[in-house]
């Protein structure tokens, strides 16, 4: 079966989602280490916890929200602790301005509760795709650029 031949069988769309798919890899990962290599380094607790505080100011983050330099932690994340304490952990090896505010906006997103939600009631299904499609983007684009692109805010009864 000749290339031709394997297009005119399977159709387009495929090759586009596998180009597409390569095309998203790339710009995140360039968009991450054009953040960790831009900016400025944090060196210690002290420091983290000043430039998350006012990060968190800048960003509107209405509630204090705890800082870690972690070196146990896989990644950098951003998570609510039971009874709602919101808390960034950052790894030591990439603790940047940039990656306190990547981590930041998953709080200000509205991320890590609409993920919960997700996969509580569909599992990876959907939060997988919110991961990666709407999540992990905007925070990168707002780490880098500023840019903020929206806001889940959860809905009162
Ligand atoms: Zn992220």
């Amino acid at each position: 079966m000749s290339p031709e031949d394997l297009v005119q069988y399977i159709g387009w769309a495929p090759i586009a989602v596998m180009v597409g798919s390569c095309v998203y890899v790339t710009v995140m990962l360039g968009l991450t280490k054009v953040a960790c290599g831009l900016s400025k380094k944090i060196e210690s607790q002290s420091d983290l916890e000043s430039i998350a505080h006012s990060e968190a100011l800048r960003l509107g983050l209405e509630e204090p929200v705890r800082a870690v330099l972690d070196s146990v932690a896989p990644n950098s994340y951003a998570d609510i602790a039971e009874g709602g304490a919101a808390e960034i952990h950052i790894r030591p090896d990439v603790a940047t301005h940039a990656i306190v505010r990547h981590e930041l906006y998953h709080l200000y997103g509205g991320h890590i509760t609409l993920l919960r939600e997700l996969g509580a009631r569909w599992g990876g299904l959907l939060a997988g795709p919110y991961y990666w499609i709407i999540s992990e983007p905007s925070a990168s684009i707002y780490a880098v650029l500023g840019i903020r692109l929206g806001r889940h805010t959860q809905k009162t009864a």
